[in-house]
């Protein structure tokens, strides 16, 4: 695995195999790596002849007031473990280096990027957006793999890349889950023993609803109350929110078609993301 925290080598060396007519899978992430990004990086690789993948803690996505200091960096372990995963080539960038003194561009979805998590941390798609456009200018790959762990910000990036005719394929890899459920996240480390144990609210909540979903239920606001119902048994899970929306994150009265249940909460100093999509069925 090829290791660099410079622009100019990420696309020397990509360069390199576009001449040789390889093709490029990209996975984009802020490290403390788990077996989420390992299946995108798996996605990927079965995709394409190289796979890219870049740790970067990107401080554009994080308020003030957020973990961008604390958020985990085992920088080794990451390696190892994208090494062992079979990754080509590992870009790390440096903050000074990717946002330089006078860096002030920014791209904001409209509409997408201040519901649902958005209304929660202002400013944090336009921050994602931001990153992942730089990145996918340097790497420039086929395909760009995304978690359906974050479904927002896999919509917002496939309409930024639709709308700014970014020359890339995105595809989403579904939610990879502990045993009991819990969706992986590098934020799962800053859970309490009980904390941990009461997070599987999340996926809990979101499994009732597909329940009474399938057993035909299509009031919105009943379904929230389901999720609801269930989080009640967990006293440390306090809801950030709860919504059923459509395909562009706008709530929805009825389910109709296809929807996202999505949902945050917190617990201690944690705050989690989960959700379920429903196709129809
Ligand atoms: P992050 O490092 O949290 O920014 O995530 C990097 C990528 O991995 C994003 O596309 C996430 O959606 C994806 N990802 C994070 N957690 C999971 C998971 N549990 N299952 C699948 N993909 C995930």
């Amino acid at each position: 695995m090829l290791r660099t925290h410079r622009a100019s080598t990420v696309r020397r060396v990509v360069a390199g195999w576009r001449r040789r007519g390889l093709t490029v899978g990209f996975v984009p992430t802020m490290g403390a790596i788990h077996a989420g990004h390992l299946s995108l990086v798996e996605r990927a690789a079965r995709h394409a002849d190289r796979v890219v993948a870049s740790v970067f803690v990107n401080p554009l996505q994080f308020a003030p007031h957020e973990d961008y200091r604390r958020y985990p960096r085992p920088a080794q372990r990451d390696r190892r473990l994208l090494r062992a995963a079979s990754v080509d080539l590992l870009w790390e960038p440096r903050a000074a280096e990717f946002y330089p003194a006078g860096h002030r561009t920014r791209v904001k979805v409209e509409g997408l990027g201040d519901v649902l998590e958005g209304a929660s941390r202002p400013g944090h798609f336009a921050g994602v957006a931001t990153v992942v456009l730089k990145l996918l200018q340097v790497v420039g790959p086929d395909a760009l793999w995304l978690g359906q762990k974050d479904a927002q910000q896999a919509r917002i990036i496939e309409r930024m890349v639709q709308d700014l005719d970014v020359p890339v394929r995105v595809r989403r890899a579904p939610t990879v889950r502990e045993r009991d459920g819990l969706a992986l996240s590098s934020r799962n480390a800053y859970l309490s023993r009980e904390e941990r144990r009461q997070a599987v609210a999340l996926w809990r909540g979101l499994e009732a609803a597909r329940a009474r979903l399938r057993a035909g239920e299509r009031s919105a606001a009943r379904l929230k109350a389901v999720v609801r119902r269930v989080w009640r048994e967990y006293p440390r899970v306090r809801e950030d929110y709860v919504a059923v929306v459509d395909r562009d994150l706008q709530p929805l009265a009825r389910v109709r078609g296809p929807a996202l249940l999505a949902v945050a909460a917190r617990l201690g100093r944690a705050r989690l993301i989960d959700n379920l999509e429903w196709n129809g069925r």
